[in-house]
């Protein structure tokens, strides 16, 4: 069987909020994602949500637990290697597109390889053009950002997402802001991606009618994750 793209075992995480006082935002967790797994995150403000995509974004280190991504153990890696392999497997789509409005859009869907190879080809502006086509802004790509409306910001934010070809994207809230037609046109997209490509989704949504579409359900409060629920497969 292939490896999974992730597995956590027994991951939790304490912050610090005076001495010696600690809460764990985060109870020790087991969760795997297979390939082309599209997976909804469902869980109230504060819950952990955030948190969780955190660790599995290789943005923090949990307390405990480990973290592997594509079969590699990653809390043996230095931050540097942690960089490097974020760029190399992973993408991001949050609430805010956080498009930068002094480059181009073609420019901003180029930012993960510009990460990777500090500086920007001809390659790559190419992939940004066949990407841009694919989400429905073919001709965009020498516009700015601040041109653009809300839900087509967004689906810059996710060809950015998809450049360096990763195989997890994780999405916190990415139609958070957008309205119910430019939010159905981003999880459309995103499915997409999912179907054509494989590629493995994780999606943080309040929407009972996205988180619907998805084809599993993870849900946390307090901290405490689960995947319930008569009828449904557990791979927790
Ligand atoms: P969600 O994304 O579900 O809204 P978060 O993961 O952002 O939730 O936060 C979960 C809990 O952890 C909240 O109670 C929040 O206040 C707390 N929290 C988040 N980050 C920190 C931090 N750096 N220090 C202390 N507490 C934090
Ligand atoms: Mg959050």
């Amino acid at each position: 069987m292939a490896e999974p793209v992730l597995a956590l075992r027994g991951v939790s995480k304490r912050y610090r909020i005076g001495t010696p006082a600690e809460v764990e935002v985060l109870k020790p967790t087991d969760l795997t994602l297979a390939v082309g797994d599209f997976v909804a995150l469902i869980g109230p403000s504060g819950s952990g949500k955030s948190t969780l995509l955190n660790l599995i974004g290789l943005l923090d280190r949990p307390t405990r637990g480990t973290v592997r991504l594509d079969g590699r153990e990653t809390g043996p890696l230095s931050d540097a290697e942690l960089t490097r392999l974020r760029g190399q497997a992973l993408g991001f789509v949050f609430q805010f597109h956080h498009l930068i409005n002094a480059f181009s859009v073609a420019e901003n869907v180029c930012l993960p390889l510009m990460a990777r190879d500090k500086r920007l080809t001809r390659d790559a502006l190419s992939r940004a053009e066949v990407l841009l086509d694919e989400v429905g802004l073919a001709g965009f790509g020498s516009r700015w950002p601040g041109e653009l409306s809300g839900g087509q910001q967004q689906r810059v934010a996710v060809a950015r997402a998809l450049m360096a070809d990763p195989m997890l994207v994780l999405a916190d809230e990415p139609t958070g802001n957008l309205d119910t037609a430019s939010a159905d046109e981003i999880f459309d997209l995103m499915r997409r991606f999912n179907r054509e490509r494989g590629t493995t989704f994780l999606i943080v949504t309040h929407s009972v009618e996205l988180a619907e579409r998805c084809d599993r359900h993870v849900y946390i409060l307090d901290g405490q994750v689960s995947e319930p629920g008569p009828g449904k497969k557990s791979r927790v």
